[in-house]
């Protein structure tokens, strides 16, 4: 039974041939018995945190290994909680000083792409931004299956990462709760079935605002987020749209989809998490609370169900399911992520690395809301370039990007 439920199978980015359905037959064969190992990156952040509950409420599943960036005294508290040997502190001058008996602790970028290649069944990669590439690379060439929170990896070097995937063998499980919602939805089908996607967006605080209303909004108004609680940088991505421009690049590496068939459904509910649209026209989508915990558990545990660890959903108290074209004028960062998909190339690298610079400068005000978009338009600009992505030349620009781009902004 189990080996049709994986022949069948859409898995986001892996093998789906006979001896993948084999292994995957083993390995859930084994389940009962076997807990499933996981090293977290980012056990921090509002992700890591929700899966540190998702596995205290699981006992077949096993943290083994966890990073964090600064933030030793939760990263002591967790050594305590999960008795663990084997963690990583990517900030050098946090890392200064720490240590514990018995416990190997690993320092920096290279220290987290070294956490990522020790023994384990899954990493389950929730760091923010593009400083999760070079560990997500490390944990597929060694052949671990991922779990994917951090979209950014995606968005800044999807070709390279899919198709490292594939050569490796490697399954990408999606945790971003839109592209769970797909993956569920695409169950028992195969991605040549798919005629659309349909991605849904809450629309954020600024919803229904206008060009002129979103000049003078703060960095308090946009941490406001009326559905999900999250952290700063998707937060604000929330508030502008470019988090729905990020999904959609991620899901045009999930799914193999090309940028026209994914159509974004503003449903300020957040409770149709998305879903796809087959060729025959029969929709079928994924429908839950909004909590993360959901989607992180599937991923852990595909392609088992196992018991809840959310509350269930109360269809009578949510009353009715509302659905809005976004306005891609007002929230241009939409508009720019599919230019950007469109153009392919190293310009969704220059989205994503101009948008963490922007939301970053926006965060310690030194440029207005507004001002994100024209940031990121003006990087696309001058840097865009299409030709095949390398590593090497994802990670120059993306660090020349890093560097300079600010001041150029500001010189321009
Ligand atoms: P947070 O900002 O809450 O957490 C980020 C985590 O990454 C923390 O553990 C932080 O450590 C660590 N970190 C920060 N900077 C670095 C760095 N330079 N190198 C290594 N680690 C670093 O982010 P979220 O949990 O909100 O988001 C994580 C990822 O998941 C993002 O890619 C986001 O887009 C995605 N995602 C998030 C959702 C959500 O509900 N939050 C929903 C869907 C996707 P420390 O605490 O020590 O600073
Ligand atoms: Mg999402």
């Amino acid at each position: 039974m189990e080996l049709s439920v994986n022949k069948n199978q859409n898995t986001a980015g892996g093998k789906a041939d006979s001896t993948d359905s084999a292994l995957a037959e083993n390995r859930t064969s084994a389940a009962p018995s076997i807990r499933k190992r996981i090293i977290l990156l980012g056990a921090t952040g509002s992700i890591g945190r929700q899966t540190l509950d998702v596995i205290r409420q699981s006992p077949h599943l096993q943290l083994v290994g966890a990073s964090v960036h600064s933030n030793v005294a939760s990263l002591a508290q967790l050594i305590e909680e999960f008795d663990l040997t084997l963690v990583c502190i990517t900030d050098e001058t946090a890392a200064r000083g720490f240590s514990r008996e018995g416990v190997r602790v690993l320092v920096g970028a290279p220290g987290m792409e070294e956490l990522a290649r020790q023994d384990c069944d899954i990493v389950l990669t929730s760091v923010v931004g593009l400083a999760g590439l070079k560990a997500t690379v490390a944990a597929i060439e060694t052949g671990h299956d991922i779990a994917l929170a951090n979209k950014e990896t995606l968005v800044g070097a999807g070709s390279l990462v899919m198709d490292l995937a594939r050569r490796h063998g490697v399954r990408i499980y999606p945790v971003d709760s839109e592209h769970s919602a797909i993956f569920q939805s695409l169950q028992g089908y195969q991605t040549s079935d798919i005629n659309r996607i349909i991605l849904t967006a809450s629309g954020g605080p600024f919803r229904g605002k206008s060009r002129q209303d979103l000049e003078a909004v703060t960095v308090e108004d946009a941490l406001k987020h009326p559905n999900w609680s999250m952290g700063r940088k998707i937060t604000v991505d929330s508030a502008t749209l470019m988090n729905k421009g990020l999904e959609v690049i991620e899901a045009r590496w999930l799914f193999d989809v090309a940028p026209e068939q994914i159509i974004v459904h503003v449903h300020p509910e957040s409770i149709l998490h998305s879903g796809v649209e087959f060729k025959d026209h029969s929709v079928i989508a994924q429908l839950g609370n909004p909590d993360m915990r959901l989607p992180i558990q599937y991923a852990l545990n595909y392609p088992e169900r196992r018991e809840a660890v959310t509350p269930p959903l109360d269809l009578f108290a949510v009353g009715r399911l509302t659905f809005e074209k976004p306005d891609r004028q007002t929230f241009r960062c939409l508009e720019l992520a599919y230019r950007a998909l469109k153009l392919d190339g190293y310009y969704p690298l220059i989205v994503n690395t101009a948008d963490e610079v922007a939301v970053e400068l926006f965060l310690t005000g030194d440029i207005g809301f507004l001002e994100i978009a024209e940031l990121i338009e003006f990087a696309m600009e001058r840097f865009g370039r299409s030709g095949e992505l390398t590593l090497d030349g994802v990670v120059e620009l993306d660090a020349m990007l890093r560097r300079d781009l600010a001041q150029m902004y500001r010189n321009r």
